[in-house]
């Protein structure tokens, strides 16, 4: 398949990210390509009951969330534009109420590129003001200098927040929060209090290490202080639905975060000893850790050059 690529932005794009997920991120924010990224037509989405009322949703790019009650639907993240469709009817299969409010996550356009359907059908899309500027600054048309359509306007998130945000409906309690920059500077939780469930977007995923992107400030070190939030805010109940893989529990989280504090410290140790990148990636740092978290695009090599660069820009 080929693309055209039009400008700066898109080509820092094209070399951040894998070739795939420019592309399903660009079709995800509304550009029209002439092929779709992947065949949709056979993804399926598979629908998971967590607690009384309320779901997540796997189909192909982030899980879903799904509330369900009397006051209607609220979702979190609706995944790529050409899903939407079909989650609209697994949505139905649980709920014959409409979608009221959909929580985007972060700017991705695996969790974000079913905003402007579900806003055609009246959902109102909620999400952290960092999200909205990004999507807002060129990367819904693919354009930064030009103004959106109001079509295009329609993708963007209607209510924005800064800190945090709290939703009360279908009797439940749930806490938006924002936490600082770690998978992204947009990224946003969603607690929903009462079920003791978190949906983490992709600040914690457990497909392979965990990802920063630069492009949108991102930081590996910023995902561990999350983390520990994550751990201090929980207890040995409390579910995490992840942006992509295993619902976990928090010993998973503090796993994790172990794992992370071993790899930074040996790369600490090295920048101490005054080691280039090349000498520290030489001493494989992440070694025994490797074979179950290193995938997909945060291989060993890009987890170990992230630390090192923050690492040592903090010194
Ligand atoms: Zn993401």
């Amino acid at each position: 398949m080929k693309i055209m690529l039009k400008n700066r932005q898109t080509n820092t794009l094209a070399r951040l990210f894998k070739p795939a997920l420019l592309i399903a991120g660009l079709l995800g924010a509304g550009v029209l390509l002439a092929q779709p990224p992947q065949d949709f037509s056979k993804v399926e989405i598979k629908t998971n009951k967590l607690a009384e009322g309320f779901y997540y949703l796997e189909g192909s790019g982030g899980q879903i969330g799904v509330l369900t009650g009397d006051d209607g639907v609220f979702m979190v993240d609706d995944q790529y534009a050409p899903l939407s469709d079909k989650i609209t009817a697994a949505v139905k299969a649980i709920s014959n109420k409409p979608v009221r409010y959909i929580v985007n996550t972060h700017y991705h356009g695996d969790h974000v590129g079913g905003n402007l359907n579900f806003a055609k059908g009246g959902a109102v899309i909620v999400a952290h003001e960092n999200l909205r500027k990004r999507l807002a600054g060129g990367l819904t048309n693919n354009d930064p200098g030009k103004a959106l359509t109001a079509e295009q306007r329609m993708s963007l998130p209607v209510i924005t927040y800064e800190n945090a945000m709290d939703f009360h409906f279908n009797g439940h309690d749930i806490h938006v929060f924002h936490v600082q920059p770690s998978h992204t500077d947009g990224d946003s939780m969603v607690q929903f209090k009462d079920l003791n469930v978190i949906m983490t977007g992709d600040v914690f995923r457990t497909v392979s290490y965990p990802r920063a992107d630069a492009m949108a400030n991102g930081s590996v070190l910023g995902i561990m202080a999350v983390y520990q939030q994550m751990i201090d805010m929980s207890d040995d109940k409390t579910l995490f639905v992840p942006g992509h893989g295993d619902v976990s529990k928090r010993s998973d989280v503090q796993a994790q975060l172990k794992m992370l504090v071993t790899i930074r410290d040996r790369i600490q140790a090295g920048i101490k000893a005054g080691k280039t990148l090349e000498q520290v990636q030489a001493d494989k740092p992440s070694t025994e850790f490797d074979a179950r978290w290193s995938a997909g695009s945060v291989t060993n090599t890009v987890l170990v050059e992230g630390m090192y660069n923050e690492l040592k820009s903090k010194k």
